[in-house]
């Protein structure tokens, strides 16, 4: 859970220094902890929203591709800020039940639900689709200082947000058409506008602390979680699994996007970041519970990591001393470990280094 928890830190704290950078115009300034600014979108790496969408910035290329296609109103909107005549737009008027894309890249930008007449002449929406879909930046053009909005993935100009909006937010997103195309509810969206296709797969390398915050630092990692794995008791507790009594391991549900990252690199990454050869310990952990342990998702996740396993052993890694890995095929359930584990190390200090 700790990568979209450290999103939502950021985008409060971003939020924050916009209010305050605002100075005393607070009507133009939206309210903490709402969406992503565009600093934080400059970070490298894949970055996903919390509502599954892949967010990472359009390439130079991919942007010039989809701009090359877009109507010179649209173009004139969203690529140089450009504002269309009020009660003109062709989205004013929609109270179809539906959703809302950027006309550039296709994200999700706002839903039909959260829609209302605001009388202004825009379209206007009280919340975005996903906060982190929807980017806010200060505009002090034209001799006002208003809080422009843009689409977080290819940086198109959407419109602007104002405090005057109703409850429950009091914000108003004051939307150009132009800059949206809409897909009625029932209707096929196009793959741009789907959250990222994710895989899921189970490592357990010791103490499940240490390798949740492994993975949750790889790029391409949408979401990893502690849990206990490969045992013979339903919901097991932590000392349940520490009795040594159910089987279970401790083990770390990653949730990563296979176009980002592959599963034969986050096998390595285990590797690389535990050891293998201890059997049924790391360190000073002792006992089953802390097994090294592959628990396969399918039979290809399966075969790959015995791949790895004997290109590592022909290589003479970990000083020629026996892997004791075990690759499991059918481990049973993954339980969610307690919340009181999740996220430790990003909670209590000591984050790990990630030999990547
Ligand atoms: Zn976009």
């Amino acid at each position: 859970m700790r990568r979209f928890r450290i999103a939502l830190i950021l985008a409060t704290a971003a939020a924050l220094a916009t209010a305050l950078a605002a100075g005393p115009v607070q009507g133009a300034s939206r309210k903490a902890g709402d969406t992503m600014t565009a600093d934080e979108l400059d970070r490298d790496g894949p970055r996903y929203s919390a509502s599954g969408y892949d967010i990472t910035r359009l390439s130079a290329a991919e942007q010039a591709e989809r701009v090359a296609k877009l109507t010179p109103e649209q173009a004139r909107i969203t690529q140089r800020a450009g504002t269309e005549a009020a009660f003109c737009g062709t989205l004013l008027d929609n109270k179809k039940e539906g959703v809302y894309l950027c006309v550039v890249c296709g994200l999700p930008l706002f839903n039909s639900e959260n829609k209302f007449d605001s009388g202004t002449g825009w379209p206007s929406f009280y919340a975005p689709y996903d906060p982190e879909h929807v980017g806010t930046r200060a505009d002090r053009s034209h001799g006002m200082v208003r809080t422009e909005i843009f689409c977080t993935r290819c940086n198109a100009h959407l419109g602007h947000v104002f405090e005057d909006g109703p409850a429950p937010s009091g914000l108003r997103y004051c939307l150009n058409s132009e800059a949206m195309t809409f897909v009625e509810k029932g209707q096929p969206l196009p793959p741009e506008s789907r959250p990222a296709e994710v895989e899921n797969a189970y490592f357990a390398g010791g103490c499940f602390w240490g390798v949740e915050d492994v993975f949750a630092q790889i790029p391409g990692v949408l979401d990893a979680v502690s849990g206990y794995m490969g045992g013979h008791v339903d919901e097991p507790s932590y000392r349940d699994v520490c009795s040594g009594e159910t089987g279970h391991a401790e083990t770390v549900r990653v949730t990563f996007d296979p176009r980002r990252v592959g599963y034969r690199r986050l096998v390595e990454v285990f590797f690389k970041n535990h050891d293998p050869t201890t059997l049924n310990r790391q360190g000073p952990d002792v006992g089953t519970q802390y097994r090294s342990a592959i628990f396969a998702a399918d039979e290809g996740q399966a075969a790959a990591a015995r791949r790895i396993i004997r290109e590592l052993t022909g290589a003479g890694a970990f000083g020629g001393r026996p892997i004791v890995t075990e690759v499991v095929e059918d481990g049973g359930a993954f339980w969610e470990a307690e919340a009181y584990h999740q996220d430790y190390h990003a909670q209590h200090g000591g984050s790990c280094r990630v030999n990547y």
